[in-house]
């Protein structure tokens, strides 16, 4: 079941590639050492990557920028809403997750999707335009890797679910890795995953016994990067 055993298509490391090579087309001359150093700062997160090479990729305006900055709106169920700030003094809003990046269009427009409004809680685009008028009260965007309070895998916040398929999801059944031990395929009577069907019926299973939501704890190797 794919869903439920994704490798990243990439590695951390091919993303940074790919970035570096648009970057050369990308950024303009006098921008390239503040460019690097935010890849740099940033090469060892997904989210952030992601959002860079959507950037790099299509830049916004069609012609040479670079992102010397990130902001941190807003997260939910890892999906993250970042300010991309360039070396044109443009701030972009990207909504990113492990996956992809895509951008909801300039901090200045705000958002006007509605769905989009109530999944990060906002009352109405006033609240983000009020963000966009003082830019200087957003938070850095710190890289992920770091934040004890978020799935390292796919940035659940603690008391969240995880995304479905996601490695550190405990499976209620037995303890183990959801993604790894069998209670799917005995729960479902089947020998693998391969229809959306069985995704859902799997899904409406775990509910019923009471999904795991993220805990710190389920963090790999918890007890000692706390102790450090
Ligand atoms: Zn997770
Ligand atoms: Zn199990």
């Amino acid at each position: 079941m794919d869903s439920l055993n994704r490798d990243t298509p990439k590695t951390l490391a091919d993303r940074k590639k790919d970035i570096q090579f648009l970057m050369k087309y990308a950024v303009p001359e006098g921008q390239a050492q503040t460019a690097e150093a935010l890849l740099d700062r940033y090469d060892a997160d997904i989210i952030a990557l992601n959002l860079l090479y959507s950037f790099y990729i299509n830049l916004p305006e069609g012609r040479e920028d670079s992102v010397n900055g990130l902001r941190l709106l807003n997260r939910s169920q890892g999906v993250f809403l970042l300010c991309a700030l360039t070396g044109n003094g443009m701030s972009y809003l990207y909504l990113v997750n492990r996956e992809a990046a895509h951008i909801i269009g300039t901090l200045a427009e705000g958002i006007i999707d509605r769905d989009l409004l109530d999944f990060f809680g906002y009352a109405d685009n006033r609240e983000v335009l009020a963000l966009a008028r003082k830019p200087e009260i957003l938070h850095e965007y710190e890289p992920h890797t770091t934040d004890p309070n978020l799935c390292p895998s796919c940035h659940a916040a603690v008391g969240e679910f995880h995304t479905l398929g996601c490695p550190v999801e405990i499976c209620p059944w037995c303890s183990g890795q959801l993604t790894y031990c069998n209670c799917r395929f005995i729960k479902l009577d089947i020998d693998a995953m391969d229809k959306a069907a069985q995704i859902e019926k799997l899904l409406e299973l775990l509910e019923e016994a009471g999904r795991i939501p993220f805990k710190k704890e389920h963090r790999p190797g918890y007890p000692t990067m706390e102790e450090e």
